[in-house]
This record gives C-alpha cells, structure tokens and sequence, in this order.
C-alpha cells in the first residue's frame, strides 16, 4: 500500500501543482520524497523565453519561500537557486533575498544550451551523474522549476489556477504574462500587441523543445511557458513542423555520418549511451535492424541541439531519435531492458567543458537574432471571457469532471478530480462563470 501523503505534500496535491517547466509530473511526488540537495531550476535557457527570470524578479520572496517549504519536506540541508551568471541584477537580488538564510546559496550558471536539463545542471551543481534512464532524486537531489516554487509557496492560499508565459517574436509589444488557465493563443498574441506579421504561427514552449503550432484557439496550461510568434515561411517553423516522412526520407539520402550530431550532443558528452547519428544510419537499415540501433536514442531527452544547431546538413536527428524512442515503446524495448544497458556508470567526457554550446550562438543559428529584445512581465490581471481547461494537463491519468454543464462556478474551485491511489493532480476553475462545456476540456463562461 501507498505510504500516505505528508501534510505539506497533500497540500501540493490539493492545489494541483504540477512541474511548470515542462514535463507536468505531479509536484507532490517529489515533495514526498527524501534529498540531500534541492535545486530551483532558473536556468531558462530557451532562446527568447524570460517567464522564469520575470517570476525571480517579482516574486523573489515567494520562489524563496517555495524552496524552503520543499526542503523542509523533503530534509534536503542545501537548497540552490540555479541562474545564469548573464543576468547580473537578478543574481544579486535573488543572492540578498538568502543571504543569511542557512543552506541557501545562488548558483551562476555559463550561457550555455541545455543548461536547464536536469542531468546536465545535476551534474553542473552538485557534481553528480544520475544513472542512465533515472531521475535526480536516485543521487539525492530534487530539482523544481521556477514557477512551480512560486506556486508551492501559495499553496496554502489556494489552488493553481494562472500560468505565466512570455510571448515574442513577431509581436508588436513581447512581454511576460500571468493568465488565467485555459485562456486562449489568440487572446495571449493579441495581449502582447498583436502578431507583427500576416502570415504566422507560434513556437508554443520555446525554439528548441517546443511544437509548432497554427491553431490559436488551443488554451493555456499550466505547463504554458512560452510562445515564440514567427512568419509561417521562417525556418524554424518548416524544419519543426516537417512531417516524420519527410524527414526520414531526407535524412536516409543525406546524412554523410560526419557524428556532428553525437560529437555535441549533451548527454554523450555526460557520458551517457547515445549516438544520434547511429540512429539516423538505422534508417537505411531493415526494420529488424532498425530495433537494434534505434536504441541509441533511448537516453535522448530531445533537446534538439543536434538537429537545429550541430547538423551540418540541417537534418533532423533529434526527431528522428524521437520517433525511434516512441516505435521501440510500442515494442516494450526501455532503457531497462536495451542491449546497451550494461550496468556502467556514466563518465563525463573530458572534452565536454569546450564543446558547451553558447545561447548566443544558437540564437544566430536558429534565425532568431531580429526577436532579441526584452519582454517584461506585465502585471494587470486579464479577465477573459471564456475558459477551456484541459482535464489532461498533468504526468498521470486525466482529471474526471467533478461539475456539469449549466453548474456555476468561482474562480479556484474543485472542477476536476483524480482519486487518491492515482498519480495526477485535480483542476480547478481560473474564472468565475457558468459551466458550458463538459468533455475532454471544461469550457467555462462568465
Ligand atoms: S550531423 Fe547530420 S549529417 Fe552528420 S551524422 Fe548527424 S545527422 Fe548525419
Ligand atoms: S536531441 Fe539530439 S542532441 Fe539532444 S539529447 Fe537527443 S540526440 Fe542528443
């Protein structure tokens, strides 16, 4: 049986606190569990994206105070607030903010792509390897987004119910905004002034990791981080969206194995069994083949360095790796039980210091240099008209709907529930309003 839940972590549960970073995992597993070092994760390294650094600045008490509520409950003695060293001002004022306070310190971080990936800032700050296919909390350390501390600090005053996001790129007025959930594209382009250009579509979670998006009537979750608005001819967003056949067949006549690719690609140089550019040598290979050196993409965490900066050739190994992950799923083949998993620990390269990749560079490479401006956090409350809650914006099984359609409801209530023995957080209302719709999403109308 479950080990029931600790106050603070039923807390974290009850208001719906998920990782804001990205991956949507319940928040209340982590506070649940047992670590020697918490790390904040500010790190932010998607080009253009400055939610996370917005929040440091604004809410710097709160993200403190989230930090050592989780330390507190998962008796981590240290607590590291990881930046990067180019945001001078804020490195200060988040350093006076702990001063003093025991076990607290700021960590400057290079400017460097993907400083945010949990193995790599693990690695950079607390000098350990997680094993392959693992998670930090295997070498004592909890690391947490930004924005989730700013919302584990509120926890006691309610339930998670806006998400900040910056929107750039091709927008009149770039900023940082804090809205409702469930508020729409189109409402957060035309907040930020409106698209510059006629004919465009988003980037929605940033340059490198995140999906092309063209329909802007999709709402915000609590995962938003960022959309990056771009003329729909603009590279990234045709080499991003280019379909799995396409760039197979390219790929399978162009690739010359220079292992560009695999030469700088961060978890190789951690040491860790991956080699993209096996994996596109797979694709003209049989499919039974294809399941043996597919495996070299089982520890991608697809960045997709390797595809939009390091490919000589602009080819897609990244998703590539992807796709090859997502087809040996299909055949069970994990990790756990792949070929290369030998029990050996992984080795940091010793060339991995020089082969660090400068954001700066990247943000050339990408195309993106014309979109580098400031994007300030804009404080108003917004109030839109109308809500659509996804009941699947989590790590687990999907919210059941706890209201009907016709049912009124306030801003912060219960709308969306998961039972207790199963992983995955409640949803809440982000506006008060009457219940319109009730299927995958709860739509709500004022
Ligand atoms: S960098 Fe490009 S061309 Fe070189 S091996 Fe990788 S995918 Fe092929
Ligand atoms: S996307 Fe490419 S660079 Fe990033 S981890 Fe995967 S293979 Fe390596």
């Amino acid at each position: 049986m479950a080990e029931p839940l600790s106050p603070l972590a039923r807390r974290v549960r009850q208001a719906g606190i998920v990782g804001a970073g990205g991956g949507g995992f319940p928040a209340y597993v982590k506070a649940s569990s047992k670590a020697e070092i918490a790390i904040v994760n500010g790190a932010e390294c998607e080009p253009l994206l400055q939610k996370d650094q917005e929040i440091l600045e604004h809410f710097t008490s709160d993200v403190a105070a989230g930090l050592k509520l989780l330390m507190r409950a998962t008796g981590a003695s240290k607590g590291v607030i990881a930046i990067k060293a180019k945001h001078k001002e804020l490195v200060e004022k988040v350093e006076a903010e702990v001063k003093g306070e025991k076990g607290l310190s700021v960590r400057r971080l290079a400017d460097v792509y993907p400083a945010g990936d949990e193995f790599c800032l693990v690695y950079e700050i607390a000098g350990r390897l997680i094993p392959p296919g693992g998670i930090p909390i295997q070498v004592g350390v909890v690391v947490n987004n930004v924005e989730t501390l700013y919302n584990l600090s509120r926890a006691e005053k309610g339930p998670v119910i806006d998400t900040f996001l910056t929107v750039t790129g091709a927008v009149k007025k770039p900023c940082t905004l804090k809205l409702p959930i469930g508020t729409s594209f189109a409402e957060a382009v035309s907040l930020a002034g409106g698209a510059a250009v006629k004919d465009y579509a988003a980037l929605d979670g940033g340059a490198m990791m995140g999906r092309v998006a063209m329909d802007f009537t999709q709402p915000l979750t609590k995962t938003s981080s960022g959309l990056i608005v771009l003329p729909r001819s603009h590279a990234l967003i045709q080499r991003k969206g280019a379909l799995r056949g396409a760039d197979e067949r390219i790929g399978k006549s162009a690739c010359d194995q220079c292992s560009l690719c695999t030469e700088l690609c961060p978890r190789y140089l951690l040491g860790y069994a991956i080699q993209p550019h096996k994996v596109m040598r797979s694709l003209l290979f049989s499919p039974q083949d294809r399941k043996t050196w597919n495996q070299w993409s089982l520890l991608c965490c697809e960045c997709q360095l390797c595809a939009l900066y390091s490919c000589p050739e602009n080819l897609a190994p990244g998703k590539v790796c992807a796709a090859a992950k997502a087809d040996l799923a299909k055949e069970d083949i994990s990790w756990k039980s792949s070929f290369l998993n030998a029990g050996q620990a992984p080795k940091a390269h010793p060339i991995r210091p020089f082969r660090l990749v400068p954001v700066k560079q990247l943000i050339h490479r990408l195309g993106l240099a014309d979109y580098q401006t400031e994007a300030p956090l804009v404080r108003e409350d917004y109030a839109p008209e109308s809500v659509r809650i996804l009941l699947k914006q989590h790590a687990g099984v999907p919210a059941k709907p706890v209201v009907k359609a016709g049912q009124k409801v306030e801003r912060g209530e219960l709308i969306g529930d998961v039972p207790e023995d199963q992983l995955g957080v409640p949803v809440h209302a982000s506006i008060s309003g009457t219940v319109s719709v009730v299927g995958d999403y709860i739509e709500i109308r004022r």
